[in-house]
């Protein structure tokens, strides 16, 4: 079967937050809705594999924050396809508890909705959480971020475990062509798909503008996934 018809269904994209005791985590969602209106109440899909499901699992907690159309690839990638469970995913965040107790970032999120997990359903490699919202509140004005948005002008990637993953066509995005001589080459992330471009090289990174990818040190790391040179393929 054809799943391409299944790229026209249209997502937002939020930072899901969830605490265990000192430690906070936020992952990446596009698979967040309301589901009733009276109660209000809201489910996000997540996979079995991540932290966050452990985290929901034992505490029926979570939080949704709604992100920004401003946020970048570098503050998206803090919170995806890196595990909490190897990395703080708020080291260098500024970040808040909401009213419910869980993290979320201060900036790039528009709103934020605390739930208190009262159904689960166990589909296969995921589990719907649908929680009743105890709070919500609204910290900053702007436009949501759609997953097409992130997809379409961010070049974002899809990681395995995300429910809209396909190994093929999902993640098959044709990026702009620059013009480029050899040595000026862009090269694309395989995991996050981050382009490393030598013009403008990676300032945070300590990468000069003008550095070939070639004449990056053997230990740079990818800004937004922190994976090694050797994930990096020519554009
Ligand atoms: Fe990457």
């Amino acid at each position: 079967m054809d799943i391409t018809p299944l790229f026209t269904i249209t997502y937002g994209l939020y930072i899901v937050g969830s605490r265990r005791g000192e430690k906070l985590n936020g992952q990446i969602a596009n698979t967040v809705f309301q589901i009733t209106s009276e109660p209000v109440k809201v489910a996000v899909s997540i996979n079995k594999t991540e932290l966050t499901h452990e985290l929901i699992s034992e505490t029926g907690k979570c939080c949704i924050g709604i992100l920004s159309r401003e946020a970048d690839m570098p503050f998206i990638g803090s919170f995806g396809f890196r595990s909490g469970r190897d990395t703080d995913k708020y080291s260098g965040i500024p970040h808040t508890l909401t009213p419910g107790g869980c993290p979320l970032p201060e900036k790039n999120i528009l709103s934020y909705i605390d739930l208190e997990i009262t159904e689960s359903l166990d589909v296969h490699t995921h589990t719907v959480f649908i929680g009743r919202v105890t709070d919500c509140g609204i910290m900053a004005e702007g436009i949501p971020m759609t997953y097409s948005y992130y997809r379409e002008v961010l070049c974002g990637k899809t990681p395995p475990t995300a429910p809209s993953y396909t190994a093929a066509a999902g993640d098959m995005k044709k990026r702009p062509e620059g013009k480029e001589d050899d040595l000026m080459k862009k090269y694309v992330c395989n995991i996050c798909g981050y382009v490393y471009d030598p013009q403008q090289g990676d300032p945070d990174g300590g990468i000069e503008p003008g550095t070939a990818f070639e004449d990056i040190p053997d230990d740079w790391v990818c800004p937004v996934c922190g994976v090694g040179k050797d994930q990096f393929s020519p554009e």
